[in-house]
């Protein structure tokens, strides 16, 4: 890892912006220049499109693109947990084929974990891939896959051995989304939105050396992919705070976020919006109301604790120190928080919180966050589950009783 100090960090990337940022490049054209020189993701290898910096130091970088109003590598989607599980269990094969178009956006991912009948029990997934000569055949169905409709490749989990249990029969691969085996049906949410889709795959193909580990290790993999997952690096990228300005890179930018978080637009009012409250509160005269200022003042505490437990978790990872149990505490803090908010924005706006249009309450956001909230539960790992990880992980309590040992052929399933 580098040793530069923040001072040299600093100084290094000024000098190259100013030498190589240029508005009127194409959008690829500069996020090219970024994987070569590695300031696009300053925090990943040398070998692989970084500089190899600790990830402390990466807020140097952007606070000095910010300066300028540079672009930066693309970010958005599931496309950086696939990074991050490829620069882990990638071959140089497959890294050199998929990470840099990652980080210049020409490829677009999703990830291929949840069935019908496994989602929290992932491990439990009856999708399959059979080898047959250069190429592994995929059966099966998949769902709630976040922008399969707008992917260029997925992240694949399959069972490659019905005889070796659960755990141990599946296997990580890179699938090509758009052949003609793959079926990508989107799924209409209540909150109007369609981020989801169901994906059917007859027969498609996968090609041997898109294998991501060895066979049979697909669930340590999916383990990497779920852990980074966990700590937010899936979802929306910052809105661009580079508005309206002109110049080709950002028109393209802007394009290219416009599809790109189409999916995730709602996810601001998944989380609750805390930071509307008191806004609100002002705006309907309900400050006035003890019981709801109480509320609003319970949920300020959790908000704010949350957060602040989440700093903690953040500054031990730039310290390059274990995260520690505040790292599993954050997924579940984050829903209790939502659905706090949405009971107090329900206390502030009463029974309008239920109108959707232009007359209604802040334009429908306020009926958006109620529709919306019940996702953070779910996503990611549900309540329950991180429940059971903080009781037998952090608190070291006795595991539940397993049914599930022994070949995967005999487990009993949905
Ligand atoms: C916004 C959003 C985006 C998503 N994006 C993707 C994606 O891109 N790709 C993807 O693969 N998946 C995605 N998912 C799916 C998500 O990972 C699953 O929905 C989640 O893991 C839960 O699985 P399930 O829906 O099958 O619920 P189930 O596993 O059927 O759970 C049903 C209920 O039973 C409870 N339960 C289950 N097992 C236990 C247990 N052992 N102990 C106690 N309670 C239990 C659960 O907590 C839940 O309340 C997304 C989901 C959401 C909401």
């Amino acid at each position: 890892m580098s040793k530069m100090s923040e001072a040299e960090v600093r100084t290094e990337v000024r000098t190259w912006l100013t030498a190589n940022w240029d508005p009127e490049m194409s959008l690829v054209g500069w996020r090219s220049k970024l994987a070569d020189s590695g300031w696009g993701m300053p925090h990943w290898p040398e070998a692989w499109y970084g500089r190899g910096l600790p990830v402390g130091l990466t807020r140097v970088v952007e606070e000095e693109f910010a300066n300028v109003g540079a672009v930066g590598a693309a970010k958005s989607g599931v496309r950086l947990l696939a990074a991050a599980t490829l620069l882990e269990h990638g071959t140089d094969l497959q890294k050199k084929k998929f990470l840099r178009r990652i980080l210049t956006g020409e490829d677009n991912w999703c990830q291929l974990f949840s069935e019908p009948g496994s989602g929290s029990d992932l491990a439990g997934a009856t999708t399959r891939a059979d080898l047959n000569g250069d190429y592994w055949i995929i059966n099966g169905q998949k769902v709630w896959t976040t922008s399969a409709h707008h992917a260029d490749h997925g992240l694949l989990l399959a069972r490659t051995d019905w005889d070796a249990p659960k755990h141990e029969g599946m296997s990580f691969f890179v699938i090509d989304i758009k052949q003609p085996g793959i079926d990508v049906q989107p799924l209409k949410q209540m909150n109007g939105h369609a981020s989801f889709n169901q994906v059917f795959f007859t027969d498609a193909k996968v090609p041997v050396e898109n294998l991501v580990g060895r066979v049979g290790e697909g669930w340590k993999v999916a383990v990497t992919t779920l852990a980074h997952e966990r700590r937010g690096a899936d979802g929306l990228s910052a809105p661009s705070k580079r508005g309206s300005r002109t110049g080709r890179i950002y028109v393209e930018e802007r394009a290219e976020l416009e599809t790109a978080n189409q999916p995730y637009k709602w996810y601001p009012q998944r989380a609750g919006r805390v930071d509307l409250v008191i806004e609100r509160a002002k705006e309907t005269g309900a400050n006035t109301d003890p019981n709801v200022r109480q509320e609003i003042a319970r949920l300020m505490i959790m908000a704010k604790s949350a957060e602040w437990t989440a700093r903690r978790a953040r500054a031990a990872q730039q310290q390059g120190r274990p995260q520690g149990p505040e790292g599993s505490l954050g997924k579940l803090a984050a829903s209790n928080v939502a659905r706090a908010a949405a009971r107090v924005h329900t206390l502030i706006t009463s029974t309008e919180a239920m109108l959707t249009g232009s007359e209604s309450p802040r334009n429908g956001i306020i009926a958006e966050i109620l529709v919306s909230v019940p996702a953070v539960s779910i996503a990611g790992g549900t309540d329950e589950i991180q429940r059971n990880i903080i009781a037998e992980r952090v608190l070291d309590l006795p595991k539940e009783p397993r049914f599930d040992t022994g070949p995967f052929r005999n487990v009993r399933r949905n």
